[in-house]
């Protein structure tokens, strides 16, 4: 029989407690994210759902804005979506070419998932920590002035692709903007964009680039928030509700559900794969599905 479900919602983890316990791990099939489940109680939830864990520190009472739960996976979804990014002979997930132009790009049947933002967002290391369970897969970099910026394609399986955008600054050269406008408004088998936005600073002007392109094109996107175990709890809650603000009232596309991460604590990171997964079509996650 299949493992049993495991149907914790946040909530509940935070209630159990010690109760948790290694009776957790026999629900899990993932060998990675078995150690996930070994950690500590409060670790647990902490690591896993970054966003609801922080809604624990609002003033009892006090109802925050915050859309918590409109992707609420089960552990056992987490765990499913971990042997996605698992890389093995049967799984292979590589890095597959780089382009300059659409024209140039890998013509896939596959769905597609692209990661955007201007640079030192943190691009390079939330895919490298996306990638983690693949550590063959070069991230490849390339910052230094006068280097081409390019869009690099990853095979994750069978299941998607994966496609690391070239990062911006304030002046984005035409070509540079030109190269990712087409392929935002022309890539057919794109199904989200992730957006990068330091949760440190927060939302800045040069972030406009692509939050505007995204809106003219009417793009689903997401906005991943980056770098979340730099500040205090108190900076990231105020700097989360104002991008929270920000997307309810400012945007029509952005997925109302914020994606905190932290490619140091990795805090975030099995969250987001699960949703990678969800709406990439390869895994339901509490019987649905988004599109
Ligand atoms: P990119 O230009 O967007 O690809 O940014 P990088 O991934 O190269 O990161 C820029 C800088 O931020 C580097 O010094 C990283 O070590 C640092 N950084 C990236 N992600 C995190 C994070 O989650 N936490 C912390 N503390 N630093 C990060």
């Amino acid at each position: 029989m299949a493992a049993r479900r495991l149907r914790l919602d946040v909530g509940r983890l935070f209630a159990m407690g010690a109760e948790l316990g290694s009776g957790r791990r026999a629900y899990c099939t993932s060998k990675a994210f078995a150690e996930v489940l070994r950690l500590p109680s409060k670790q647990l939830p902490k690591l896993v759902f970054p966003l609801q864990e922080l809604e624990q520190h609002f003033v009892p009472g006090s109802r925050p804005d915050l859309h918590l739960k409109i992707f609420d996976p089960s552990l056992d979804d987490i765990a499913r979506a971990e042997s996605i990014f698992t890389a093995s002979p049967r799984n292979r997930i590589e890095y597959l070419s780089s382009a300059v132009r659409l024209d140039h790009a890998p013509d896939l049947r596959r769905p597609e998932v692209c990661f955007i933002g201007r640079s030192n967002v943190g691009k390079s290391s939330l895919i490298k920590a996306l990638f983690s369970l693949a550590p063959e897969v070069e991230v490849r970099v390339s910052k230094k002035p006068g280097h081409t910026k390019k869009m690099n394609f990853f095979k994750v399986g069978k299941y998607f692709t994966l496609v690391d955008m070239p990062g911006y600054g304030y002046r984005a050269p035409e070509d540079f903007v030109d190269m990712v406008e087409t392929y935002l408004k022309e890539r057919k088998n794109l199904m989200r964009t992730f957006l990068l936005v330091d949760s440190v600073v927060g939302i800045q002007k040069t972030d406009n680039i692509a939050i505007e392109m995204c809106e003219e094109f009417a793009l689903p996107y997401v906005m991943v928030l980056t770098k979340i175990d730099k500040s205090s709890k108190g900076h990231l809650l105020k700097q989360v509700l104002q991008i929270q603000k920000f997307v309810d009232t400012k945007t029509q596309g952005c997925f109302p559900q914020l994606f905190p991460v932290s490619a140091v604590t990795y805090s975030g990171i099995h969250l987001l794969r699960c949703f990678i997964a969800n709406i990439t079509g390869n895994l339901e996650t509490n019987g649905f599905q988004f599109s």
